[in-house]
């Protein structure tokens, strides 16, 4: 069977010697998480909460905590 990776489009083979399922590489799957994370910083840094206070940062230990959680979710069979 062969799946398209997200980020490249290349078709990877959907078996155990495919580390980085659905992605080809390990560049890739990090590249799809990356603009996972960036997107969410962007979503945050434009909230419509303008009330002239400073918006607080996105709690970067949250989104490495969601991240991880999202490998682990990503190897389990
Ligand atoms: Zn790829």
């Amino acid at each position: 069977m062969l799946v398209s990776c997200p980020t490249c489009s290349k078709k990877v083979e959907w078996n155990e010697s495919s580390l980085f399922r659905p992605f080809c590489c390990k560049r890739c799957q990090l590249i799809d998480l990356g603009e996972w994370s960036n997107e969410e910083k962007f979503i945050a840094s434009n909230s419509p909460n303008s009330d002239g206070k400073n918006q607080p940062l996105p709690d970067v230990e949250d989104i490495e905590a969601i991240l991880a959680q999202q490998q682990q979710d990503f190897f389990k069979e």
